[in-house]
Parts: structure tokens; C-alpha cells; sequence
């Protein structure tokens, strides 16, 4: 058989973070709940390590090309990575990351912490001007829910030639269509709430690193901070990795297929879609029609986050901490693995109501 670094990423997904083989052994890992192991052997407290941790990061390591840390959500991984920043340290972000990322940035800011430089991350010269001297390059694309798509390789090589760290929240592109470390990222970061996990029934966050050195910084960071993440979310995220690679598959051609369908819908200002993904932002001339087009949905549920199985939209500026600089008319949508005709059966009907 092909030695398993010779597999291809659907192979990965579906065969890494399996308990040893041997007659009558299950599997998959089971749920262990243990906060304490037998002393002397890898674990010894499940703070430091645990059996469900380590199957999803062997997973979720083998599909990005490093190794991961799993954290009990996204913010908490984000908040590892910004306790390396030392003391009066610069950040740049993009002015549209994540809007969790920017108020966690902003609030170490107030408290004197560390300074934020914000860029507009589809100018690249001003994002490569901006890193000299920076502790920190956080990434974030495409972003959400603007939408916007860095020029990551140009983005990370000049991180790098700085001697910035950097770090790039992979939430949106997932490993099946986005590896930053092979571009040269020191860190990837997920919401594994999203499409990692995939059914919106967990709250999960992950980094994933090359470096043997950060990773055991960051594993120190997890450990003293504390943000570990319960073996059931681990156990239905490693479950929801296995069918990753499907349901970003079927997800993305959905979008597309959308796009195409409803790309010059006359209720619309602007559709933006990065060309690949499974979000979509439709966005009306105010906030009032784009409500409405939520409300007259039948099927896309009206929900915040995304990535799961089923559709989902919201308008992120119902959110007080959503950049101003994002459409009121914005309609962030999730697009799901349902069959493409039901979703745009009731698009257009909501579209053509408002
Ligand atoms: N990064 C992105 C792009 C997100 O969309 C989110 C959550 O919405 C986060 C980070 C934060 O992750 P979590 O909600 O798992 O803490």
C-alpha cells in the first residue's frame, strides 16, 4: 500500500486520527470522558492532551500539512496566537477581518497591550508597507463578509522576509481549496464551527503549525489559558471532517451555480462571490429590502454563522460590532448541500417579492 503521506486529501480525511487495529477495536476514537490517565503515560491530564484531541488533530494536521491544536472555539485559538505578541507589540489586520478578531485586537489595544495597524488587505503594497517592524501579520481571506480575497502568497512571503509571523484564519477556503502553510504561513487558524464540523452543532477552534518550537508554545498557551475543548465537540467535528471534502465540493458548485442563476437579479446592487467557497453576500440598496428578502425565505434558514450542511444568510450589520464600512444591504448566505434547484426556487421567489 502507498505510504500515507502519498494519500491524496480525501483519503487523509477519511483514514487519519483512527485508533490503533486490532480485533474488536472500534474505529473510531470513542468519546473518552476523563479529566484525569492513568499517571506516567502521554496524557496525564486532559488539559494538557486527550484521545479526542489528538484524532482530530491528526486529522485536521494531515489535511492542512502541519500540526494542529485543537481549541475549545475559534476565538480561543485567536486569543493563543495573540498571547505570543509581546508586550507593545504591532498587529496588522485587515480592517474586515472577522469581527470577533478586530474587538479582541481592539480591547488589548485599549488596555495598552499591543498596538493594531488596520489595512485594506486587497491593497497589497499597503499591507507589505505596513509589516516591517509588526510582531504580527493576521490574515484573513477571503474575508468575512466582505468577501475580499488577499494575494496570500505575495502577502506571506513578504511576512516572512519582514520576520513577521503570520497567521491566517482559514475559515472561509477550508483545506480542500486554500493551504496556506504551503504557501508559507507560520499558523493557520480555523473556526472549526463552520465548515470543518459542518452541521452547526459544535463550537470548535483549531490552529495548525509546521514549526515544532510554536507548536509547543502555543500547546504551552492552550495549556495556561486553559481553552481546551470538550471530547464531545471533538468527536462530532472529527466526524463532520470525514466528509469534508464532499460537502465543500457539492457546497461550492452550489454557490456557483446560484451566482450564475441569480448574479444580475434586478433586486440586487452587487453579488460577491470569490470564484470559489460556499458563501455568497447579496447585497440590497438598504437594510429595510434585504430584511425583507430574509423573511420571505422559506427553506434558507435565518441564522448567524455558517458553513453547515444546511443554507443559512443573516445581515451582518444587524450585528452593532460589524464594520461600518460593510453594507447595510448585505446578506451574508451559506450556501448548503441541498439540491440547488430548492434553494433558488426560493430565492427567487424572495428576490422577486422585494
Ligand atoms: N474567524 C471567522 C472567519 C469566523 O467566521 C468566526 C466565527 O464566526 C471566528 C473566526 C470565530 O470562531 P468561533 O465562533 O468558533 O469562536
Amino acid at each position: 500500500m502507498a505510504g500515507r503521506e502519498n494519500f491524496h486529501r480525501e483519503t487523509l480525511a477519511v483514514s487519519a486520527g483512527r485508533p490503533a487495529h486490532y480485533p474488536d477495536a472500534p474505529l473510531n476514537e470513542p468519546v473518552v470522558f476523563a479529566s484525569a490517565f492513568g499517571a506516567g503515560g502521554e496524557l496525564e491530564y486532559a488539559r494538557y492532551n486527550h484521545p479526542n484531541s489528538r484524532a482530530f488533530e491528526e486529522t485536521l494536521g494531515a489535511l492542512e500539512g502541519g500540526h494542529a491544536l485543537a481549541f475549545a472555539s475559534g476565538m480561543a485559538a485567536t486569543a493563543a496566537v495573540i498571547d505570543l505578541v509581546p508586550n507593545g507589540g504591532r498587529v496588522v489586520v485587515p480592517r474586515h477581518s472577522y469581527l470577533g478578531t478586530i474587538a479582541l485586537l481592539h480591547s488589548a489595544q485599549n488596555a495598552g497591550r499591543l498596538s493594531v495597524t488596520e489595512v485594506d488587505i486587497l491593497d497589497t503594497a499597503a499591507v507589505v508597507a505596513a509589516l516591517p517592524g509588526a510582531a504580527l501579520a493576521w490574515l484573513e481571506s477571503p474575508t468575512n463578509p466582505a468577501l475580499e480575497v488577499a494575494d496570500l502568497p505575495t502577502l506571506l512571503a513578504a511576512a516572512h522576509a519582514a520576520g513577521v509571523r503570520s497567521v491566517v484564519d482559514n475559515t472561509f477556503a477550508t483545506p480542500v481549496l486554500q493551504r496556506p502553510l504551503e504557501w508559507g504561513a507560520d499558523i493557520v487558524m480555523h473556526s472549526a464551527t463552520k465548515s470543518l464540523a459542518g452541521h452547526s452543532d459544535v463550537v470548535l477552534g483549531a490552529l495548525v503549525v509546521r514549526d515544532e518550537e510554536l507548536h509547543a508554545e502555543l500547546a504551552t498557551r492552550r495549556k495556561l489559558l486553559g481553552g481546551i475543548a470538550g471530547p464531545m465537540e471533538l468527536y462530532l467535528a472529527l466526524r463532520g471532517l470525514r466528509t469534508l471534502s464532499l460537502r465543500v465540493e457539492r457546497a461550492s458548485a452550489n454557490a456557483a451555480e446560484l451566482v450564475r442563476r441569480f448574479g444580475s437579479h434586478p433586486a440586487l446592487a452587487e453579488v460577491r462571490y470569490p470564484d470559489f467557497g460556499s458563501i455568497v453576500a447579496f447585497v440590497f440598496a438598504d437594510a429595510d429590502r434585504a430584511e425583507r428578502f430574509i423573511a420571505a425565505l422559506e427553506l434558507w434558514r435565518h441564522a448567524t454563522s455558517l458553513g453547515g450542511v444546511e443554507s443559512t444568510l443573516e445581515r451582518r450589520r444587524r450585528h452593532p460590532g460589524e464594520s461600518l464600512s460593510i453594507p447595510e444591504g448585505l446578506v451574508r448566505l451559506s450556501v448548503g448541500i441541498e439540491h440547488v434547484d430548492d434553494l433558488a426556487v426560493d430565492l427567487q421567489r424572495a428576490l422577486d417579492s422585494v
